[in-house]
């Protein structure tokens, strides 16, 4: 079978409408027909501010949503990126073999440093998509082992570390040998950009969006369905489907529909006429529907913090398995002498 990999950070205390509509939910879909390895990427959060506990903590319900909304432990391997140390020891490597001027062009660097404290941007936050890279590279069994189809499930913000990936992994694969599958970014066009409520030219984010502007995952129903209500419209009345002059509407249609299974097409014909306000009320009921299970099994997941420390532990111990063969072989290649 085909592998699959994706990774998604701990940066906030719930994952998003974003998160679940452009990633996670591709992630539980692709268990049934590939060999799955999910990751919650703490090494990548602590690339900006944070707090420790507030991590450790993070670490645990993102792991806790995940199982919520419908990876399973048993098909997949689903586990922590530091418990797995190969991950820093590839992106050394890799790192070496970026240029520094082709890490200076990822926007992602640009956009977030801009956001950055009195400390300034890390230079871990800069060497963020090398990482990324060899999170994804450990897991691309070499040519020749059924490395087609590695496919990664992110979001639109994600296609151009994939691109980077890709480009070390050749150009990694030239230097030193056949060692690496190109991965391929796995982006369904509907959901590969879900926008902020409050400003929808914007991606929601985690670590950017304002409360107002970011629907959560883990939110209380009420406060959910009044932040879909007052959620920034375009002028006009009519309902129509046009991401240049109404991308408020146009993001709350593409959430309707992927959510309700409607095209847009037909939403815009059933909503012929009917204000903006019916078309949100239907929404927030269709998010809760959505969402509500989701929240109630995170938290029974969270209520028993020793059976999920226990299947993350399961899962870092087939990632590592995976990732140390990996390792062996980029270790022998790249020149270093054996530890015998
Ligand atoms: P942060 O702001 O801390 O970077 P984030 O909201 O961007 O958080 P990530 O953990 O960086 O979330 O990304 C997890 C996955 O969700 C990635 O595959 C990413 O492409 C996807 N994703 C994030 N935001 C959106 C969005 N607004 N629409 C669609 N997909 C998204
Ligand atoms: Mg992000």
């Amino acid at each position: 079978t085909p592998r699959v990999l994706s990774g998604i950070q701990p940066t906030g205390d719930s994952f998003h409408l974003g998160n679940y509509l452009g990633a996670l939910r591709q992630w539980v879909a692709l268990q049934d027909t590939h060999d799955a390895f999910y990751c919650v990427v703490d090494l990548h959060a602590i690339t900006v501010e944070y707090d420790p506990e507030a991590l450790r903590r993070r670490t645990r319900v993102s792991a806790a949503q995940l199982l919520a909304m419908g990876v399973d432990p048993e098909r997949s391997t689903l586990f922590v990126q530091s418990h797995v140390r190969e991950h820093s020891e590839l992106a050394w490597i890799l790192g070496c073999l970026t240029g520094f001027g082709e890490a200076g062009r990822m926007t992602q660097f640009k956009d977030k440093s801009a956001k950055q404290g009195t400390g300034g941007p890390s230079v871990g936050l800069f060497t963020y998509p090398i990482l990324q890279a060899a999170d994804i590279l450990l897991y691309t069994p070499v040519p020749g082992a059924g490395g087609q189809g590695f496919q990664v499930p992110v979001g639109e913000d994600q296609r151009q570390h994939l691109e980077l990936t890709r480009t070390l992994a050749q150009r990694f694969n030239h230097r030193f040998g056949e060692t690496f599958a190109l991965p391929e970014a796995y982006i369904p066009k509907a959901t590969a950009k879900i926008t902020d409520l409050q400003e929808p030219t914007a991606k929601m984010s985690k670590s950017s969006s304002s409360p107002q502007g970011i629907i959560d995952v883990l939110e209380e129903p009420g406060s959910m369905r009044k932040k879909i209500m007052r959620a920034v419209t375009d002028t006009g009345t009519e309902i129509t489907y046009d991401e240049e002059k109404k991308p408020g509407i146009t993001n709350l249609l593409r959430i309707y529909s992927a959510l309700s299974g409607s095209t847009t097409g037909d939403l815009e014909r059933q909503y012929a006429g009917a204000g903006y306000g019916s078309l949100k009320k239907d929404l927030a009921q269709l998010v809760l529907d959505t969402l509500t299970p989701i929240r109630e099994r995170t938290e029974k997941a969270l209520g028993d913090e020793e059976q999920l420390d226990r299947i993350l532990a399961r899962g870092a111990a087939r990632a590592g398995e995976v990732a140390a063969r990996t390792m062996e072989a980029v270790r022998d290649r790249v020149g270093f002498v054996g530890r015998g």
